[in-house]
């Protein structure tokens, strides 16, 4: 059966039950799952929970061929033709181990005039010893060639890796981008949120077997008997070419109108400091006060551009360690505050927005009531290089909501801080929490983000009583808290195939700082990484360049950085890997890179590279960065199309 228009069609097997065998743009004659039986891929696989805890699966391969109803129209159809539509209703099936049956419902239509399947399943759960844990929904088979796959690392910097991420299932707090699944090359099929929402929060996106693609919701109310299911909002699956990544207007109608995006373009915000906006240096720096102003004044005396500084262990406890009890600071924090914010630079200190150390003596008696629980009712425990036991706390709690708080408000009114970065808020992901006290739906469900709305409101209100200037912060990008958190600290090691996908999308909307630098990166290896992102993904440079040597490199990239189109979205033009076709640059530029710890790329690129933007009043800015210490030329012919 195809469900189809004038620009896409995608293809159901229904004999065995459903499996969603082909995804093509019609237009430009691509297949998005390939020429291979699709045999092993099921349409929808429910993970189920039995009372005793044990877990089981049913997929659509096992239940009988679904009957089809409300079917508008099939095979692929003229031009101007609004929708085709089905209905699919699978028989109620049993399932393994398990008394009762689960009746699985599709619905499914193809948008008038747009290569985008809309799918939701409803799940009737006649299930009396079990309840639905998580929902896969829509499974395919992908493409081959995985060489060239790309494959979203939401938790990077908003880049798409062209090749497949090595660490998939990732478990990823709100946002449309997290589900934008690109299968090959640029080619992607996007599912994504259909409307305005704070919905999706729980979505893991897998590829096991690097074949195997597929969406996963947690059920609300994980687990319990009873509990029915359905998509809220739709998937969307759209073959496309990845324009997403060239155009930045191809997501915003669905981006922009996001609860996320509702403070606007940062051009018409007053709420933010502007040299944030504008992109400061950043410095991570670590320790005793004295160390730290005398580092952070020869910086600036060095650089002679707006710092801020990100300082690590300016409390007493070891880090990780003790957590939420961060005071008192070391000796001196206060005065050296104060001493670099009179040479106007920001100093933002690190907390942790999520973790409670379970050794304290207060666990028992003040957290553990707030904290993230497993089914079996026991706190959700990570651990980090301190090897301490670290929780999670539920941020629907008031316990939790009013610690952050009082922290906040020590660190800015008794301290003086002028910004504080709290840890893991957009990079870790949510915990099915399952404690039936706290009053928001057992596991799934949509319920995260919103709490960590409210306590940043709360967090924003301490800053905006102490004045403009103060800003808060988070790791990672995930785009779901972007309407109070002012900037998103991109830490992730660089690497030479990641492309600006969060830049472009969501490029004059919100900020993204910080540049990852290994010591042992040598000055053109720093060259590149920083001067890739500065002009490419409007990422401000800094955070962890070595101090005492201060990066020649450094100063002389930042004019270009910092002179691009204020607060315009990149338009199309260089990507800065390579220049485009009709772009020639006269010499090429080779450095190894560091990862994590080791050498893990020898890139080579044209020495130059470039990106241009777009400023809201139309102007367009191109920026050119030469990695080299020596002066090259450059034939430089921007996108024909103009960006609208
Ligand atoms: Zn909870």
């Amino acid at each position: 059966m195809w469900i189809a228009n004038q620009h896409a069609a995608f293809s159901l097997d229904l004999a065995g039950g459903g499996r969603l065998t082909e995804i093509l743009n019609l237009a430009r004659g691509v297949d998005f799952i390939g020429s291979a039986p699709n045999l092993k891929t099921p349409f929808w696989r429910l993970t189920i929970r039995r009372k005793d805890g044990k877990i089981v699966t049913v997929d659509s391969s096992a239940v009988a061929q679904p009957k089809v109803s409300h079917l508008s129209a099939t095979g692929v159809k003229a031009p101007g033709v609004s929708h085709a539509k089905a209905d699919l209703e699978w028989p109620p099936c049993g399932v393994p181990e398990c008394q009762g049956t689960v009746t699985v419902r599709a619905d499914l239509f193809v948008e008038a005039d747009s290569p985008m399947l809309n799918a939701r399943l409803t799940i009737d759960n006649k299930l009396t010893d079990a309840g639905l844990w998580s929902v896969e929904f829509p499974s395919s088979r992908r493409s081959a060639r995985p060489a060239r796959s790309t494959w979203p690392c939401h938790a990077a910097i908003g880049v798409a890796a062209q090749r497949v991420c090595r660490r998939p299932g990732r478990t990823l707090p709100v946002g449309l981008l997290a589900d934008a699944v690109c299968l090959r090359d640029l080619r992607a099929v996007h599912a994504v949120s259909g409307r305005p929402s704070s919905r999706m929060w729980s979505e893991e996106l897998v590829a096991p077997g690097r074949r195997r693609v597929q969406v996963s919701a947690r059920a609300a109310g994980h687990g319990q008997t009873g509990r029915r299911f359905r998509h809220e909002p739709r998937r969307r699956v759209r073959p496309d070419r990845g324009r997403l990544v060239r155009r930045g207007t191809r997501l915003p109608p669905v981006g922009r109108s996001q609860i996320w995006m509702s403070k606007g373009p940062l051009d018409k915000r007053d709420d933010m400091p502007r040299k944030l906006r504008d992109g400061l240096v950043w410095l991570l720096l670590d320790g005793e006060p004295k160390g730290v102003v005398q580092q952070a004044l020869a910086a600036q005396d060095f650089l002679g551009v707006p710092i801020g500084i990100h300082w690590y262990n300016w409390h007493k406890i070891p880090f990780d360690d003790d957590y939420p009890h961060y005071f008192p600071t070391k000796d001196g924090v206060a005065d050296a505050v104060k001493t670099l914010k009179d040479r106007g630079i920001y100093v933002m200190p690190y907390i942790n927005g999520r973790l409670w150390d379970i050794d304290t003596a207060d666990f028992k008696t003040v957290a553990e009531p707030a904290c993230t629980k497993d089914a079996a009712g026991k706190p959700y425990i990570e651990t980090y290089g301190s090897g301490q036991k670290l929780v999670p706390m539920c941020p629907t709690t008031t316990v939790w909501q009013d610690k952050v708080c009082e922290i906040i408000d020590g660190l800015v009114n008794k301290v003086g801080f002028n910004a504080v970065y709290l840890d893991q808020i957009a990079a870790a992901g949510p915990r099915q929490c399952m404690d039936a006290s706290h009053g928001h739906p057992l596991g799934g469900g949509a319920w995260w983000a919103p709490a960590y709305w409210k306590l940043m409101d709360r967090v924003q209100e301490i800053g905006a009583k102490k004045g403009p200037e103060v800003f808060f912060t988070t790791e990672n990008n995930a785009e779901s808290y972007s309407q109070n958190i002012d900037a998103f600290l991109i830490w992730n090691p660089r690497r030479p195939e990641m492309i600006p996908i969060n830049a472009v999308v969501y490029g004059g909307m919100r900020v993204h700082f910080a540049n990852r630098v290994h010591p042992g990166d040598s000055d053109m290896a720093f060259a590149m990484k920083v001067g890739a992102t500065s002009c490419g993904a409007r990422s401000s440079a800094g955070w962890r360049p070595s101090i005492s040597s201060p990066r020649t490199r450094t100063r002389r990239l930042l004019p270009p950085a910092r002179q691009g189109a204020d607060d315009g979205k990149q338009v199309p033009g260089l990507r800065q890997d390579a220049p485009s076709a009709g772009n020639r640059v006269s010499g090429k530029v080779s450095a190894e890179w560091y990862g994590e710890g080791k050498v893990e790329h020898t890139v080579t690129w044209p020495a130059v590279a470039g990106a241009s933007w777009l400023a809201p009043d139309g102007h367009v800015g191109v920026i050119f960065t030469n990695y080299d210490d020596r002066p090259h030329t450059i034939d430089f012919r921007r996108h024909r199309k103009p960006i609208n």
